[in-house]
């Protein structure tokens, strides 16, 4: 078998060209299971904060936390692939714990250095994968009492794919999430398929517009009508809004005349390190508001 396929290779460099690619492949995604297994263990993972606006205000309403890892080998690898990877790989209960983690521990130093709560909050991603094999809800109760933040300060972001995977299962867990305070985030929205009768019976109180409506709205009627259908939709349901992937002024102004509430993007920041977003955030506070 191997001596065909070096024979073919041989007659068609197309064929080695792929083998390699699949071999590549192959051997990336291993090492970077086995490399991510031993960075959750030591702690090699940091969450880079990104700030969410207030569209009228400009005020900071809170941040969502991205996971971030530099792997002395594989150098900067991004979530879209090591997220995939845990999700793969069960890992995802670990990086999923360890985030909800961290990012209350994030809330509770920035606390510290500031000498008292600040009036912003944290997002934390949950994978569906995660929430079908872990405990999620134990999770967020033990993550908040460890850093004795209140649970109104930490939203949990979720798919919709993650309420098509069991709706029952993933009430119980919104349920119990509303519970410990904590507000509930619908991210990518208008990305998946989500029943939209579940908006309105399940405890979500906010939905994020998925940035491949907002990137382009400007120059594409379509997607233009696709947010002002999501803003309305929100409004009829008392939800908030949060436009992702907010890259120029045009689109953040546009966006604020449209009534939506909240914006995040690289227009007004990237994700950047915890000590860097307090430092971007105290630079920022409105004194009246504290
Ligand atoms: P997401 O939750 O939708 O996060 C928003 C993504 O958009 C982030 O990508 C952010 O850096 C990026 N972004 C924000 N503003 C802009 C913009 O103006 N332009 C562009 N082009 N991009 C913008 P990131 O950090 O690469 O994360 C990708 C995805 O990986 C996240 O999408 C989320 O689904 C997942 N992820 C990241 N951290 C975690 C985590 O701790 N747990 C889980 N389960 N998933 C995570
Ligand atoms: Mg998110
Ligand atoms: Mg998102
Ligand atoms: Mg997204």
């Amino acid at each position: 078998k191997a001596q065909a396929a070096v024979k073919i290779a041989k007659r068609s460099g197309k064929v080695e060209i792929y083998r390699n690619g699949v071999l590549k492949e192959a051997q990336r995604r291993f090492s970077i299971e086995s490399r991510l297994r031993t960075a959750l263990s030591q702690g090699e993972l940091t969450l880079a904060y990104q700030p969410l606006i207030h569209l009228q205000t400009g005020e900071i309403t809170g941040f969502e936390a991205l996971a971030r890892w530099h792997d002395p080998d594989l150098g900067h690898v991004s979530p879209a692939e090591f997220i995939a990877v845990a999700e793969e790989s069960g890992l995802i209960t670990a990086l999923g714990r360890w985030a909800a983690y961290e990012a209350a521990q994030a809330l509770s130093r920035w606390d510290g250095k500031f000498g008292k709560p600040l009036p912003v909050g944290v997002n934390v991603n949950l994978s569906p994968i995660q929430m079908a094999r872990d405990d999620v809800a134990s999770v967020f109760e033990e993550a908040l009492r460890y850093s004795g933040v209140s649970g109104n300060r930490l939203t949990a972001e979720l798919t919709e794919s993650a309420i098509i995977v069991d709706p029952d299962k993933a009430r119980k867990l919104l349920v119990a999430l509303k519970d410990l305070h904590m507000p509930i985030a619908m991210d990518d929205f208008g990305t998946g398929y989500s029943n939209l009768a579940s908006l309105h019976s399940l405890p979500i109180d906010i939905l994020k517009i998925d940035r491949s409506f907002i990137s382009t709205m400007l120059d594409d009627k379509d997607k233009q009508a696709i947010v002002r259908t999501i803003l309305s939709l929100a409004e009829s349901l008392n939800l908030s809004v949060t436009a992702e992937g907010i890259e120029t002024q045009e689109l953040a102004h546009a966006l604020q005349t449209m009534g939506c509430g909240n914006g995040q993007g690289f227009y007004f920041a990237r994700p950047m390190p915890e000590a860097e977003a307090f430092d971007y955030w105290r630079a920022r506070w409105n004194f009246e508001t504290v």
